[in-house]
């Protein structure tokens, strides 16, 4: 296990849930990590709990000083970033006609302004050591189609998706590949949220909606985020050279829905 031996990642949102695995993933696999968060209190719990080759670094992805300081700070402390996973998002739904410009603002400084910057600022440390690199955009099997009720995150996965080819293109002349994971429905905290504002305009029980969605994946059930973390090691390891402007779906099958 010793695909990332030597390698230094930047995670963001990694204080939980799907980028927390995949921080613990890559130091199994010889990687250092530094693991930034808005929440930076459980960003140091979750560094603690994983020892000495993590690292927690505060970072609001909406905050181009904050971008900054975060990259700085990892630099300064693992020496080099050679791995960047722009994880950190929010979820968020509403029937288009009760959208406010308010949540779309917020929805897409987060979830593609803050992969945009924090993959230009990344990117720019990556060409300033001489090149080289992978960087992963998480985007979404909500990104490939619309979903009721979920416009706005939608668009923001579709996005991300189209960065991830334009960055590719961009960056390749620099030894730099840009590739996205498209997960399906993940279950962990996330799903509080889904399952409450489900709750409020379907009429759901606590769960429903949760136990619906996974069993309407082909494999039968939700994903984990263990269930990702492999092809998050792989498009970080020198296997995936050869390899950018991907998409790839981890998703149990659902883009077949
Ligand atoms: P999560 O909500 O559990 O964790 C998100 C993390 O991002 C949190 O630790 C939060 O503090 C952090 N964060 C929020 N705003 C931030 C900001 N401004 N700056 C820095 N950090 C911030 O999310 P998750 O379910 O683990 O999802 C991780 C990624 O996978 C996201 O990009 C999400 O869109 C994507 N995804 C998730 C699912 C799913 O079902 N869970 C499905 C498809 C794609």
């Amino acid at each position: 296990m010793t695909r990332l031996n030597g390698k230094c990642a930047l995670i963001t949102g990694a204080a939980r849930g799907i980028g927390l695995a995949f921080a613990q993933a890559y130091v199994a696999e010889g990687a250092r990590v530094a693991i930034a968060d808005i929440d930076i209190d459980r960003a140091r719990r979750a560094a603690a709990d994983i020892g000495a080759a993590a690292i927690a670094v505060h970072m609001d992805v909406t905050d181009q000083a904050s971008i900054d300081s975060a990259v700085a700070e990892t630099t300064a402390t693992l020496g080099q970033i050679d791995i960047l996973i722009n994880n950190a998002a929010i979820f968020s739904a509403a029937p288009v006609t009760e959208i406010t410009r308010a949540d779309f603002a917020r929805t897409f400084d987060i979830n593609v302004a803050g992969t945009l910057f924090t993959l230009q600022a990344v990117a720019k440390h990556m060409i300033a050591r001489g090149g080289g690199g992978k960087i992963i955009n998480m985007a979404s099997q909500a990104g490939r189609r619309g979903e009721p009720l979920v416009a706005v995150y939608c668009a923001t996965k579709a996005a991300v998706i189209s960065l991830t080819q334009s960055a590719a293109l961009n960056l390749i002349e620099h030894g730099i590949n840009v590739n996205a994971i498209a997960p399906g429905v993940v279950d962990g905290e996330h799903w509080d949220g889904v399952d409450a504002f489900f709750a409020k305009y379907e009429g759901k029980a606590p769960g429903q909606k949760k136990r619906e969605v996974g069993a309407a994946v082909p494999h039968g059930r939700m994903g984990t985020a263990a269930d990702l973390t492999g092809m998050a090691v792989f498009l970080a390891s020198s296997d995936a050279d050869y390899i950018l402007a991907q998409t790839y779906n981890v998703d149990g099958g659902q883009w077949m829905n």
